[in-house]
């Protein structure tokens, strides 16, 4: 199967290219073997409380390129994550010991007029100027709803400014309204990073490619182990280490649902293979990825040797804490590949996962690799998950869960999320990091901060006491999925409603 063509300009949406679904009520099961079988299908919601934009997920990648521009060919408006974006890469900076540097940002501030007279002269204007000041090494435009509709050739502006000043000037095709799967977004930012910045290689180097947001560097020790070099894309990369990306032996994903399109992309135009099984969450997790990578290098003994002291260092601390786990029930609510890997840790360290909610579903990656199914072997090597939703970040659909399942302990990658948990007087934990879980040494990290935050039960309780809540008694009286397809609480399951 093969989903990438960087002769096109823009990515093919994610509803398109993997049959993607942001609404889905039923059990983790129910979602698995519909993927399989292709029979998901998308439905609309009648009220939508927030939505996420594309053009954000393509920025957050782009942003900390670290000698580019960004250009945001939109109203003013849609540059709200400036500010967003700035502050984490100044703050990720300091923890790299990176010279300080403030994100290179500019919009073109499309006005009213500009959607009848055009736009194209601002966008002109503003690239001659941001190369001026900043002089990068390359320039990513990233369209909007607004240059969307007035539909002018931002792609012969970027070739004429790329012509004239010498640096390459991508398009990132990335209007919100393009698609409603905001992941989107990460393809269009990696689709023009392929099709502009990356060159093919002719020898491999040393390096793996980890394709992360901007996490800890958890990978470096045990890379090295294996003699390689591990590099970090594409936040904190250099316009020109992302050049050579293509030089890789291999290509990690810490999250499938980030990276789906670049690494098929890296694997299908320039060979580098991707470690096709889930990321490496829980220990029995970590010693598949281990194997998986090790056959990949041609070292399975050095796999063997690293599965063989993970064993001795961290086991015995995780199995004493699992023993404190038994028979508590988690909720965990994440994007869509990382909330099923924490669904797999928390299984593995023995709590039961009554119920979930993921901001969309991939019933496939662009490698078309099923290997990579990490919900599908979560619930074939643990229990299934009996409320199984896809809720892209619907607070009051999350809310209205929580209050039937009332789990014991809430785990969420998004801040906002947590905040419903400690309401309803239910310890919850925000882990932002991804690779905070990965190794074993990640499988303790969880098992220890979860131990410290269901200690906390006390005083969340309290604290629930003098909260308040704005839904009303009706809200709570309905079914979580009420603004799902027809409302029957099934999504769009329900016969004659198009569904399945
Ligand atoms: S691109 Fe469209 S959806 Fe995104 S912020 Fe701008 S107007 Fe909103």
């Amino acid at each position: 199967m093969s989903t990438i063509n960087i002769k096109e300009p823009s990515v093919v949406i994610r509803e398109k290219r993997l049959g993607t679904i942001n609404a889905f009520t039923g059990t983790a099961s129910e979602i698995v073997s519909r993927s399989a079988k292709g029979e998901l299908k998308d439905c609309k919601r009648k009220f939508s409380q927030c939505l996420g934009c594309n053009q954000q997920q393509a920025f957050c990648q782009l942003a900390m390129i670290r000698d580019a521009v960004v250009i945001n060919h939109a109203p003013i408006g849609c540059a709200g994550e400036f500010a967003d974006f700035n502050f984490t890469y100044r703050v990720e900076q300091s923890r790299r010991q990176l010279p300080p540097a403030l994100g290179r940002y500019y919009s073109t501030n499309i006005a009213e007029k500009d959607t009848v007279f055009g736009a194209a002269k601002k966008l002109e204007e503003t690239i001659r100027l941001a190369y001026e000041r900043e002089h990068p090494n390359a320039i990513f435009i990233t369209t909007s709803c607004a240059s969307g509709i007035i539909g002018e050739d931002i792609e012969a502006v970027a070739d004429a400014a790329t012509e004239e000043l010498g640096i390459p000037v991508v398009t990132c095709n990335c209007e919100g309204f393009r698609s409603k799967i905001w992941t989107t977004g990460f393809d269009a930012a990696y689709h023009s990073v392929l099709r502009g910045i990356v060159q093919p290689s002719e020898e491999k180097s040393n390096k793996i490619n980890i394709i992360n947001f901007w996490g800890s560097h958890v990978f470096d020790d045990v890379i090295r182990r294996f003699g390689y070099e591990p590099r970090y894309v594409i936040p904190f990369s250099t316009v020109e280490e992302l050049r050579h990306i293509s030089d890789a032996v291999a290509t990690i994903h810490i999250c499938p649902s980030l990276s789906t399109y670049m690494g098929a992309g890296l694997s299908q135009l320039h060979g580098v293979p991707e470690v096709l099984v889930p990321p490496a969450y829980g220990v029995a997790g970590t010693d598949r990825w281990l194997r998986a990578l090790g056959t990949i290098l041609g070292k399975e003994d050095v796999a063997e040797e690293i599965i063989k002291e993970g064993h001795e260092k961290y086991v015995p601390e995780i199995d004493k804490l699992k023993e404190r786990f038994k028979g508590k029930k988690a909720y965990v609510t994440a994007g869509a590949a990382h909330g099923q890997a924490l669904i797999t840790l928390l299984s593995e360290l023995g709590m039961d996962v009554v119920g979930a909610a993921v901001f969309h579903h991939d019933p496939v990656y662009d490698s078309g690799d099923d290997k990579l199914d990490i919900l599908g072997q979560a619930v074939k090597n643990y229990k299934d998950v009996p409320d199984y939703r896809v809720c892209n970040k619907q607070a009051c659909e999350l809310v209205n869960a929580l209050n039937r399942i009332k789990p014991d302990l809430i785990l969420a990658r998004h801040g906002g999320m947590t905040l419903w948990g400690a309401k309803f007087g239910i310890p919850s934990l925000l882990i932002g990091d991804e690779q905070f879980g990965i190794g074993y040494r990640g499988a303790l990290n969880y098992a220890r901060r979860i131990d410290d935050t269901l200690d906390s039960i006390e005083f969340i309780k309290n604290y629930s006491k003098h909260a308040s809540n704005p839904y009303t008694k009706w809200w709570f009286e309905q079914d979580p999925g009420y603004f799902q397809g027809d409302g029957s609480g099934r999504g769009c399951q329900t016969a004659g409603n198009g569904g399945f």
